[in-house]
């Protein structure tokens, strides 16, 4: 990676950087703008421009039709080592109290608790949200990967699916740990393949117990890309280093979604939902191509709104086309002010109802004062409401079986 200070320069955020300046030399100077009314370059993290367009500005305060937020994190793992989370245990970021006010002014009828945990962890998760609001909440379980190592895993791991069902998970949620954390002696070793067939038995236990897998692999794109002057999301990964799977011994974002692919090919009866918009919002034409190759898939679109907003055209047409397997999700995680495009609040609910519902232009995709997802604005792409009523409810309620 290239030192901050040397990119900030070479980015040319000079305002105004004539092409006199620096130029004269001996008798021209005179020409040369004074030293002391020369722009000072400007940091790229301080440069926070205003929009200068006149544009409409709808405020929708709450969704045309009730929802399921399908993707939340109200729970989390209290021990993780090396993005492999170590205990069933968790810790609350949210009380329902708290979680429930937001959800009534907003219009979301419920929200999917995708870290739910497993054994005891799941069970404490569930009596807390689940049976105290019923209706409210849903919570899925996660796989343990702290038994990774025991010589009968799979088996194991199919019936700890049995038992999170019986004490009311929902569905499975896969973390990128797979793929990309988890590794043959958990923690070291060479990366388990998301493929590895050490697993088939779990996939084939939700789809035996007609549980939904809420699967997340890769990450954008430009994530696999060297940090430097050309990433499109370089701010991002710069604040976050180690968010950058490029290098090591990382596999490309083509590997990643292939072998998921493989994946999902030898579990037909199984219904995966590929999570952030198939873990390939740039290249919705890929999405699409899976989309109609495996009729078990669809998508949510958490914390992906900045980059189907940015495609607006191309988005409109890939709601139209995969109306009946798109959920809206949000990826929110309460008091997660650090990542304002998955804060829990209030504002990060209606940027997404103004994207389903208007067609504002040009407006942020997260509540925040810099894009945190890459420096650009999205459009909206207001959906007619047969297809706005399938993707704020009716396609999450099919999956959950409500
Ligand atoms: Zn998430």
């Amino acid at each position: 990676m290239i030192n901050r200070r040397q990119w900030l320069y070479g980015m040319g955020l000079i305002a105004g950087c004539g092409s006199q300046v620096g130029k004269a030399t001996g008798t021209a100077a005179k020409n040369e703008v004074p030293a002391a009314t020369k722009p000072a370059p400007l940091e790229l993290s301080q440069y926070e421009p205003r929009s200068m367009l006149h544009v409409r500005e709808s405020y929708v305060e709450r969704s045309k039709f009730p929802g399921i937020d399908f993707h939340t994190h109200i729970s989390v793992s209290t021990k993780s080592e090396k993005g492999v989370a170590l205990s069933p245990d968790r810790q609350y970021l949210g009380t329902p109290q708290e979680l429930l006010a937001v959800m009534d002014r907003k219009n979301i009828r419920a929200m999917v608790n995708l870290t739910g945990g497993y054994e005891a962890g799941l069970a404490d998760t569930v009596t807390k949200y689940d049976r105290a609001y019923p209706g409210r909440f849903y919570t899925f379980t996660e796989p343990s990967y702290s038994r990774f190592k025991e010589p009968n895993y799979p088996t194991l791991q199919a019936q700890a699916i049995e038992r999170a069902h019986r004490d009311g998970a929902r569905g499975l949620k896969i973390l990128k740990t797979l793929g990309l954390y988890l590794r043959e002696n958990i923690t070291s070793g060479t990366l388990v393949k998301i493929d590895d067939a050490r697993f088939d038995p779990m996939w084939d236990a939700c789809g035996q117990l007609k549980i939904p897998v809420a699967i997340h692999i890769s990450d954008p794109v430009a994530f696999f890309t060297p940090t430097d002057r050309f990433n499109e999301r370089y701010e991002e990964l710069n604040n976050h280093p180690d968010w950058s799977f490029y290098g090591g011994d990382f596999p490309s974002n083509a590997e990643l979604i292939a072998a998921r692919d493989r994946m999902i090919a030898r579990h037909p009866n199984t219904q995966f939902v590929t999570l952030h918009v198939g873990n390939f919002a740039e290249d919705l034409q890929n999405v699409s191509e899976n989309l109609d190759r495996f009729p078990n898939m669809s998508v949510d679109i958490a914390a992906r709104i900045g980059e189907l907003g940015r495609q607006p055209v191309t988005a409109r047409k890939f709601f139209d086309k995969y109306q009946d397997r798109i959920l809206f999700g949000t990826d929110a995680t309460p008091h997660g002010d650090q990542y304002p495009q998955q804060v829990f609040n209030d504002q990060l609910y209606e940027i997404y109802y103004r994207f389903l519902e208007t067609n504002d232009e040009y407006f942020d995709y997260a509540p925040a004062k810099i894009p945190p997802q890459g420096r650009w604005r999205i459009y909206g792409i207001q959906l007619p409401d047969t297809i706005l009523r399938k993707v704020y409810f009716e396609n999450a309620a099919r999956l959950l079986r409500l």
